[in-house]
């Protein structure tokens, strides 16, 4: 095993999705590649949007994909003391401070920097406040929100995909860390597990861009080291915009009760935004695995290609062997009503025949039912 530490870290608030497929198999292709490790973490603190059935769904995505973690499922919600912890050590190392600056200020506030036209940052009100007073406003039982001190210059990183990366701190907020609920934020909380259980590489979607320079600055304060970021292109819909429910099914799930077959959807999801380069669109895991780095990673957005989806799953119908065409098929042949007990028995050769037959017209395993009514019906 290398040092390689990868995480692919959902959220239960949905199904798997494509693109948190997506996210999970380039995790996962990269700690197979570099002999790494391939850790799930279930980002579980919303507790109002998130449940045991999304988190289920997601293990159930993963496991028909083939990818199982080596460490893990963890849950975020277990580790709240220490996502905690390390805020204190942020409060005591001067990164961070408390805010007492009440809901209904900040965002009267917000709403005239806005109605002016103008760009809303947190003006650091409770920043001046001395160490005293801030702790006897806590001791006296107000609730305050904790803000990191977010440092004015530029913060900068060299991105796996996007190359070297700058944002300037100086037109960063200083971001809530802990609510005044006391509950802590994903920013922190993310941060936290990833130093805690020694992750390398964070690979994730192009939505977390911005999350990064917070992030830095957090790893900075808390004296570690910051790890390898790679931040992987939107996927897309046909029209090029974000791919989402209108495009069609958007869980991965459906598209195996669609008849899709699991080494067709991993090699295709694998190819969305990564030109592994030798021209090839067919590539077994192995040679996925092989493949794969960051170098063929697209910048820009990759379109989801549902045709080249149904070529892709058609060319791997045609490698199925004939008894493991007849497994697959089968339960398309019961829902429709046309499984028969002698299909199993004396005409086990005929069915295997006319499957054999008609693979080369099907290319998803529903259409087999089509195809095969007429002699079965
Ligand atoms: N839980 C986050 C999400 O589902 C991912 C956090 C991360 O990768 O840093 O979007």
């Amino acid at each position: 095993m290398s040092a390689i530490r990868v995480r692919f870290a959902p959220s239960p608030t949905g199904f798997l999705h494509v693109g948190g497929a997506r996210t999970a198999i380039f995790n996962w292709l990269y700690a197979r590649r570099t002999g790494g490790t391939f850790v799930l973490r279930i980002e579980d603190t919303d507790e109002a949007r998130s449940s045991d059935e999304m988190t289920r769904a997601i293990l159930d995505g993963m496991r028909w994909l083939g990818m199982s973690p080596d460490e893990g499922p963890f849950f975020q919600s277990s580790e709240r003391a220490r996502h905690l912890d390390d805020v204190d050590a942020l409060l005591d190392g001067g990164h961070a401070y408390r805010c007492f600056c009440s809901p209904e200020t900040l965002r009267a506030d917000r709403a005239a920097a806005e109605a002016a036209g103008g760009g809303y940052r947190y003006p650091r009100t409770c920043l001046e406040l001395d160490a005293d007073e801030s702790e006897r406003r806590a001791g006296g039982g107000e609730p305050f929100a904790v803000r990191v001190r977010v440092p004015e210059r530029p913060i900068v990183w060299d991105d796996a995909v996007h190359g070297p990366t700058s944002f300037d701190g100086a037109t960063l907020e200083d971001f809530v860390i802990v609510r005044s609920d006391g509950t802590p934020t994903y920013m922190i909380s993310v941060v936290s597990d990833d130093i805690a259980m020694g992750i390398t590489d964070v690979i994730r979607g192009d939505d977390h861009l911005s999350n990064t320079p917070k992030q830095i600055v957090l790893y900075e304060a808390l004296g570690k080291p910051v790890p390898r970021f790679a931040h992987l292109p939107l996927i897309l819909g046909p029209d090029k915009k974000r791919l989402s429910k209108r495009h069609g099914a958007v869980s991965v799930l459906a598209y195996r009760d669609d008849g899709y077959l699991p080494d067709a959807m991993f090699n295709f999801l694998a190819l969305l935004g990564w030109n592994p380069g030798d021209g090839g669109e067919k590539l077994s895991r192995r040679e996925l695995t092989v493949a794969f780095g960051f170098d063929g990673v697209g910048k820009s957005g990759a379109v989801f290609d549902l045709a080249k989806l149904e070529w892709l799953n058609g060319q791997y119908v045609d490698d199925l062997a004939t008894p493991d065409l007849v497994e697959a098929v089968r339960p398309y042949l019961a829902e429709a009503g046309l499984w028969t007990e002698d299909l199993d028995g004396p005409r086990a050769g005929w069915l295997r025949s006319l499957l054999g037959l008609l693979q080369p017209r099907c290319r998803t395993l529903p259409a087999f039912v089509d195809q095969a009514r007429p002699f079965l019906d």
